[in-house]
């Protein structure tokens, strides 16, 4: 019997680390919903479409390709034949990522890749709308968050451990505006499933909080 694991919550929460870790435990695939959302915004940005185009990013939607390949256990994606995994990992691209997630057909096109892809096997999967539209019927939601600054230093960290010279308060600031783009938008908005138990990891470790969610998967298995 297959088994889901939902896992949203905003920018910088530990939600990949948290995912991958759970999921590399209980042995179940670990789909990040985020990286779909950033090789859709990285399309754009290659093309020089303005998220604010409709018009136009309704026009190319169907242009963008994109594919998810398990590789050793890691997930890569593939965006017009190109694996794109590290080119998404930039602030440009993830507030790009941000702004087209709002627009509905981009969410339809990804939200049923998202359903395929878990339908019949045992997936951790994270991202914004996964309790709350895309598995909702997940026997097991959690909703991870963290304090701003929390949040921010965690990123800040990983990309200096990356050889990259981040900017902290910028971060700070990018991770805010994320938020509130996300939680407000009207296509699925950011926000906690009813059924969906609440982690705040600002004085938890990686573990700790792994620990945690593998108890509660248990609970359920
Ligand atoms: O998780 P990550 O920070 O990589 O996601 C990048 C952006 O993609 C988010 O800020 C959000 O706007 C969007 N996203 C989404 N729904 C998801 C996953 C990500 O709208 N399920």
């Amino acid at each position: 019997m297959s088994f889901q694991i939902a896992i949203d919550g905003p920018a910088g929460a530990g939600k990949s680390t948290i995912a991958r870790k759970v999921s590399a435990e209980l042995g179940f695939i670990y789909v990040d919903t985020g990286a779909m959302y950033r090789a859709m915004g990285l399309f754009f940005l290659d093309r020089k479409i303005d998220s604010r185009d409709l018009e136009k990013v309704k026009a190319s939607l169907d242009d963008a390709v994109i594919e998810l390949e398990i590789v050793d256990g890691v997930q890569h994606v593939i965006l017009n034949g190109e694996d794109v995994s590290t080119r998404i990992r930039t602030e440009e691209a993830g507030m790009m990522a941000s702004a087209v997630s709002a627009i509905g057909e981009v969410r339809e096109k990804l939200v049923s890749m998202q359903q395929q892809i878990a339908a019949s096997r045992s997936i951790v999967m994270d991202g914004r709308d996964i309790g709350t539209v895309v598995l909702p019927h997940a026997p097991l939601k959690i909703f991870l968050t963290a304090g701003v600054m929390v949040r921010a230093e965690r990123r800040y960290k990983e990309l200096l451990a990356k050889g990259q010279e981040p900017d902290l308060a910028a971060i700070a600031a990018d991770i805010e505006k994320r938020d509130h783009q996300d939680m407000t938008r009207a296509v699925s908005p950011l926000k906690q499933a009813e059924d969906a138990i609440l982690l705040d990891t600002s004085d938890m470790n990686i573990e700790e909080v792994t620990e945690a969610i593998i108890r509660l998967a248990k609970e359920r298995l």
